[in-house]
């Protein structure tokens, strides 16, 4: 008799949204065949043992940017290792460019270089003249739309005139927006203030980009979202301010996403001071009673999705801090730092550390129930987690071209043993199998 399955899981711990079950798990081709207690050995060719291991589905990572020290293939290189199954990165149209041909130029770099599945969203430097393309990016398969209510020196910054012409158009084309949500002006301005005060940039900097101001800025976002009638999705929620909007919309019934980081779940303003302009970031570190706030604004659902914000920046620790790029690498230790932190820590469950990671951003971002569960039909992209095995986090073992880590030396126990993408392996008890090119466009729908 032909085996009916190619691969079989075997005793290991099945962890969906909804709980915890002791599940095998059969894959057949690229999806998940079957789900269901004692699956007969004899029906699959090959057989794996994950007794003491979990198997949750594959991670979403839908926050990174391959386009600083990591490109597409490294950004994809360094999510794998941390256990990562699919990424949604940002294309951005530069100003001059349309919103065409920068995801054009995106997916065919993808296609050739990324080693797992990935998607896009599009980030816009120049509303004012590309909020038009919105219609022509949907029809690559891409839905959600990024602007910047900050850095105004940077020459990013979009007014409220131009966020709300574009929500409308995404809103009327079943879009989503998604904002950085700080106010750009008042920033700028304090940090003015404060360099003609003489204030060092790196002690002016977390003074400069308040809590307040990213409340606010979250705030007029979704009301500018509400009348709209456009969806909005919020990145990188820094601090507990920035819930009491988020909530508020939510119990009114808007459709209103929000998102944090691990740096913001489990790092402070002293981090900055230890590792200065390697963590300038923005929203800036700020306090533990925002990390705790953060995590119960997880346990309570105001806050949907935890993903990384990998944006690696070629800077030194001790270079000119009012200088230096924004931003850190981060995809590697996304789910060993959400795990470890989380649910080590008794601060969220198993279920919910699957629902930030995996079920939400499916759900969010359209690839739901492709991607994000564990059913018959579904991809079988798949992390089997081994909660027993300690480790320290450090730059020097991480694939992203930065070198460093924020989590320097940070203790964890638990991480994933083996990986598999739509049935192939991915990463393999500390070797990489996947390749450069195997992973897929996946269109949002
Ligand atoms: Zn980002």
């Amino acid at each position: 008799m032909a085996e009916e399955f190619d691969l079989l899981l075997k005793d290991g711990i099945v962890v969906t949204g909804e709980g915890l079950f002791p599940y095998d798990v059969a894959v057949r081709g690229e999806k998940i065949a079957r789900v269901a207690p004692q699956i007969p050995g004899r029906s699959a060719k090959e057989i794996l043992d994950v007794d003491g291991k979990y198997i949750f589905p594959g991670v979403i990572d839908v926050h990174s940017h391959p386009l600083y020290e990591d490109d597409f293939e490294t950004t994809s290189l360094t999510a794998a290792w941390g256990g990562t199954t699919t990424l949604i990165h940002f294309a951005y149209a530069f100003p001059g460019q349309t919103a065409g041909e920068a995801i054009e130029k995106a997916i065919s770099e993808g296609s050739r270089a990324s080693y797992l599945d990935f998607g896009l969203h599009l980030g816009l430097f120049q509303v004012e003249k590309q909020y038009p393309n919105i219609p022509d990016a949907i029809r690559f398969g891409v839905r959600t739309f990024k602007m910047f209510m900050t850095y105004a020196k940077l020459g990013r910054f979009t007014s409220d005139y131009y966020l709300t012409a574009s929500f409308d158009l995404i809103a009327k084309h079943g879009g989503m927006a998604m904002v950085h949500a700080e106010n750009g002006l008042a920033t700028d301005y304090l940090e003015d203030k404060f360099n003609r005060e003489g204030i060092p940039a790196m002690d002016a900097f977390t003074r400069m980009r308040p809590a307040a101001l990213e409340e606010e800025a979250i705030h007029r976002a979704i009301a500018i979202a509400e009348i709209c009638g456009c969806p909005i999705y919020i990145p990188h929620v820094s601090c507990a301010r920035g819930l009491e909007p988020i909530a508020r919309a939510k119990r009114r019934g808007q459709k209103v996403f929000a998102e944090t980081c691990p740096q913001y779940l489990e790092l402070t303003e002293k981090d900055l001071h230890r590792w200065k302009a390697l963590a300038k970031i923005g929203p800036p570190l700020r306090s533990r009673e925002d990390n705790e706030a953060l995590w119960k604004g997880i346990s309570e659902g105001v806050l949907d999705v935890v993903a990384s914000d990998h944006a690696p920046k070629a800077k030194k620790i001790d270079e000119d801090f009012f200088n230096a790029a924004y931003g850190s690498p981060q995809a590697e230790t996304l789910l060993n730092v959400t795990y470890d932190a989380g649910c080590n820590h008794n601060r969220i469950s198993l279920p919910k550390l699957v629902q930030v990671l995996s079920e939400n951003p499916a759900r969010v971002f359209g690839l739901y129930p492709r991607k994000g569960c564990l059913r018959e039909g579904s991809d079988a992209d798949l992390v089997v987690y081994d909660p027993s095995a300690p480790h320290t986090l450090t730059g020097k073992t991480q694939h992203s071209k930065a070198g460093y880590t924020l989590f320097e030396g940070r203790e964890c126990l638990g991480k994933p043993w083996i990986t598999f993408q739509r049935g192939r392996r991915v990463l393999d008890r500390m070797k990489m199998t996947a390749r450069p090119g195997e992973g897929k466009y996946l269109r949002l729908a």
